[in-house]
């Protein structure tokens, strides 16, 4: 018998990490999911990550025999490090290092050794991430050679091969929109749209044609333009 294929899923419940999620259970025989609790200002985004799972069960069957259970770690370690507008009520603009307020110095790396440290002890050896430079390229921390860089530092590290996964890196808003089309049809679209919480003010009240939030922050923003994009462009 072939060796199981296995991948933990770094799961936030946000756009990028549910299509994450799609992508992988379409790929691999066996997935899990991780979450990290960092102190986000809004609980919504926590969960979100339940909503979305229960749906990706309910919906698409096929899948759901690929799931795996889902892991909570405790990253609060990142509030305590000071100040950013996504553990904090700042305000969320341009920084003067040019880098914006939502910048959580040090969020990445720390997820992925926490992530490869529990694939360690799960014995799985794929994480999975929704790091993408194409619309984030001011977050050094989501850039494809952070990522290289990281994936030899676990393998280093744990002595062992670790692959990192980033599916999104290349993609733009209206491509990963285009990606959930092409993995689970307009019903994964739809369970996207309405189950994953992206707004970094944790608004939702009121279904826009691209989901939930308050369509102003920078994260609507980029989620709103990618949905009309691809939309458009469909
Ligand atoms: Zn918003």
């Amino acid at each position: 018998m072939a060796k199981q294929s296995r991948a933990l899923v770094l799961f936030s419940g946000g756009q990028d990490s549910a299509t994450c999620l799609a992508w992988a259970l379409d790929r691999y025989d066996y997935v899990e999911t991780v979450g990290f609790d960092y102190g986000q200002r809004h609980k919504i985004e926590l969960t979100a990550r339940d909503q979305v799972r229960n749906a990706l069960v309910e919906k698409f069957p096929e899948w759901a025999v690929h799931l795996g259970p889902d892991h909570m770690l405790d990253a609060r370690v990142l509030g305590a490090l000071g100040e950013t507008a996504l553990t904090h009520d700042a305000e969320i603009r341009m920084g003067e290092d040019g880098l914006p307020t939502t910048f959580v110095p040090g969020r990445n790396l720390l997820f992925l050794v926490l992530a490869g440290a529990l694939g360690y002890r799960r014995g799985i050896d794929v994480l999975v991430g929704g790091m993408c430079e194409t619309d984030y390229s001011g977050y050094p921390d989501c850039r494809d050679s952070t990522m290289a860089a990281m994936e030899a530092a676990l393998g280093a590290g744990m002595a062992r091969p670790t692959e990192v996964k980033t599916p999104l890196m290349f993609l733009t808003k209206a491509q990963t929109w285009a990606l959930a089309h092409d993995l689970g049809g307009m019903m994964l679209v739809d369970l996207i749209r309405e189950d994953s919480h992206t707004c970094y003010n944790g608004v939702r009240d009121g279904l826009h044609d691209w989901g939930y939030g308050c369509g102003t922050c920078p994260a609507c923003e980029l989620r709103a333009n990618g949905y009309r994009e691809w939309t458009a462009n469909d």
